[in-house]
């Protein structure tokens, strides 16, 4: 039996820098300017169903419908569901790499209907549950700029 050739795998190495711009339109506008300027956290609610939307989308998901309607959810919310991860990974957003661990969860924010998925600052698997209670932690006022990451993360809480 021959043995098998196995073929060299070949890389090449290079580094592709493409700076862009996208428009987030009014309702995803509206969000992150909110949290910006406000640091408030804001939720778009469904004119015939009634249910919020977090991230607030121009139309219901459930019925198709145009949405227009606002409403201030507050800082503080539920964990769902939680990841913890170890194994580092390119965050695209920066180009760097996570620091591990670190842990993501899903959080039900409080007057809220849906889930929003962001950063939790506990990572110990033994210590988290799910329906701990936790808070949004904002970037300190003239450091904000517009983006999700405004929320730095979310700190458990106990009330
Ligand atoms: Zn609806």
């Amino acid at each position: 039996m021959a043995e098998e050739k196995k073929q060299e795998l070949v890389e090449i190495t290079e580094l592709v820098s493409v700076p862009h711009k996208f428009s987030t339109g009014p309702t995803m506008g509206r969000f992150l300017s909110e949290i910006r300027d406000n640091k408030r956290i804001m939720a778009n609610k469904c004119p015939q169903c009634g249910r919020t939307q977090l991230p607030p989308r121009i139309v219901c998901a459930a019925c198709h419908c145009q949405v227009d309607d606002w409403i201030e959810l507050k800082n503080t919310g539920e964990v769902m569901s939680y990841d913890v991860t170890y194994v580092p990974t390119l965050n695209p957003l920066t180009g760097k790499m996570r620091e591990v661990p670190y842990t993501t969860a899903s959080i039900l924010l409080d007057g809220g209907d849906t889930t929003i998925m962001h950063y939790l600052d506990l990572t110990d698997p033994k210590k988290l549950k799910m329906g701990m209670r936790c808070e949004a932690v904002f970037r300190p006022d003239g450091e904000r700029e517009g983006r999700v990451t405004d929320i730095l993360y979310f700190r458990v809480i106990t009330e």
